[in-house]
């Protein structure tokens, strides 16, 4: 029988989502629904010190944002509950102690000044681990009366007494076998002297408490794995399949931290990218090929077809390159996937909020013509704001090289003769627009690239003979008064 999928994603409320993380937390999922398993959030706030108040409500909000839904966790509860870290401490200690009792943990009372003076050595052996936890002061090393002494007075944590000359190895679903001399891991600190437990011992009593089959994360979690698994054998666990996703590079290379993300004007929270205009679907799409392609050139995905394609023997190993131009590629192929009428929809609030009042009609109209030269749908509002109001600047290379002397003139003659036989089609104002040359014996350029800068203030932008028809003679007669009024005065 296969066994049911349940996955996690564990994050730790120390900021808003970043996107390296809505990453995990898609792979994470994609899995869950192809398998028609489980997909938990865990909220590992165990550590005091970085916790900051807005972070989980920004998880949460992002994950709905993106349509990522939770089958287990805050909010939506679960056969587990509770699901957030600092509100299980009871469990971490009762496991903690059951590794001391059997001898796979131990209490230590070293002080800070020791701990420092064990990092400083100068013979190399600065581990706090099999070859010098004896020299440290701790349940091993002090006598029974001597330890249950300290255990009265003292501060104390409790270590993974990590086994000495063992390989420890386990499967990790995207790299394959990976491998590490137990002798150069530390003593990891199980329990802190507050009493609450480290990421490391939580990760793994909870990893295995709410059934978690695959653990898939990010690469900068593999060097902590060697001790979870010391952890599952120390326990008699069985480990869940491990998957640790390649990294986020900047465009420039190296890891996409915060601060290099910040020099080159990168987002890095999920809730920039919402704010910036980028539509979920887009972004998923972005995030799913950061490590991942089904092997195909195929790059557009909606999330129900990632579902279906993802697997997790397509994740690469070397690290994902991140690029903004390819982000605002998908957000194009996107908005361009909307019709027009949902388009419109998108952008009614934008405009509104700009103070404009247009019809649906209208608003279709103009979004048919501008669909395809947009990257977001505020772009409607600022690179193509002349659909709502006359320009108030005139692009001054093209009035220098476009606007004669005769200029003012022909276009007055013009708005005459669309205000007689006002077009309804496209068709009919490109068939007006060249008659009234033809008759002036004028050429077509005389009178374009003015009508355009007049209606517009630009050279260029969308079907000429279309606009003509969205603003009708009336408000055509109009601009050309301004732009003559603006231009040559
Ligand atoms: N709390 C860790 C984080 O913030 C979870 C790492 C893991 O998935 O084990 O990413």
């Amino acid at each position: 029988m296969a066994i049911l999928v349940r996955v996690r994603f564990a994050p730790s409320p120390t900021g808003l989502l970043h996107i390296g993380g809505l990453r995990t937390a898609l792979y994470n999922y994609l899995l869950a629904r192809q398998t028609g398993g489980t997909f938990v959030l865990r909220i590992e706030d165990t550590d005091q010190t970085r916790y900051v108040a807005e972070a989980e409500g920004d998880i949460l909000d992002s994950l709905r944002w993106v349509g990522l839904s939770i089958d287990e966790g805050p909010g939506v509860g679960g056969p587990h509950e509770p699901y957030y870290q600092s509100q299980r401490s009871d469990l971490y200690q009762a496991y903690a102690q059951q590794l001391v009792d059997a001898g796979h943990a131990y209490y230590a009372f070293d002080t800070p000044d020791a701990l420092r003076a064990l990092r400083e050595r100068g013979d190399g052996n600065t581990a706090y681990h099999t070859a010098t936890r004896g020299q440290m002061r701790n349940s091993l090393s002090l006598s029974e009366a001597e330890t249950a002494d300290a255990l009265a007075r003292e501060p104390y944590v409790v270590r993974l007494k990590v086994p000495t000359g063992e390989t420890i190895a386990f499967d990790d679903a995207i790299r394959g076998t990976v491998s590490f001399q137990s002798d150069v891991l530390d003593d990891q600190v199980l329990l802190k002297s507050d009493g609450l437990p480290t990421y490391h011992l939580a990760n793994v009593v909870d990893d295995h408490h709410m059934g978690i089959t695959h653990v898939i994360r990010g690469e900068e979690w593999l060097p902590s794995t060697p001790k979870h698994i010391a952890l599952y054998n120390a326990f008699g666990w069985t480990p869940p399949q491990m998957a640790h996703l390649p990294l986020i590079l900047s465009p420039t290379g190296g890891k996409l931290s915060k601060r290099n993300a910040d020099k080159m004007g990168i987002p890095v929270s999920v809730r920039q990218y919402r704010e910036a205009g980028y539509l979920p679907e887009a972004l998923l799409n972005f995030l799913a090929f950061l490590g991942w392609n089904d092997g195909t050139e195929r790059e557009l995905f909606t999330l129900d077809e990632l579902v279906q394609a993802f697997s997790l023997d397509r994740v690469g190993t070397t690290g994902a390159q991140f690029s903004m131009d390819k982000l605002q590629w998908y957000n194009q192929q996107y908005l361009m996937a909307h019709t027009p009428a949902e388009l419109a929809a998108l952008a009614r609030p934008l405009v509104e909020a700009e103070g404009f009042s247009i019809t649906d009609e209208a608003l279709e109209h103009m979004a048919t013509m501008t669909r395809e030269r947009i990257v977001f749908v505020h772009d409607i509002v600022t690179s193509y704001r002349y659909f709502f109001a006359p320009p108030t600047a005139y692009n001054a290379k093209g009035v220098k090289k476009r606007w004669k002397a005769d200029t003012g003139a022909l276009l007055n003659a013009f708005g005459e003769t669309m205000t007689a036989a006002p077009p309804e089609t496209a068709e009919a104002a490109h068939d007006l627009v060249h008659g009234f040359v033809a008759e002036r014996e004028v050429g077509l350029g005389k009178i374009m690239a003015p009508l355009r800068l007049a209606l517009s203030g630009e050279m260029g932008g969308p079907d000429l003979f279309e606009m003509l028809v969205f603003f009708g003679a009336a408000e055509t007669v109009h601009r050309i008064d301004l732009a003559i009024e603006r231009i040559e005065s």
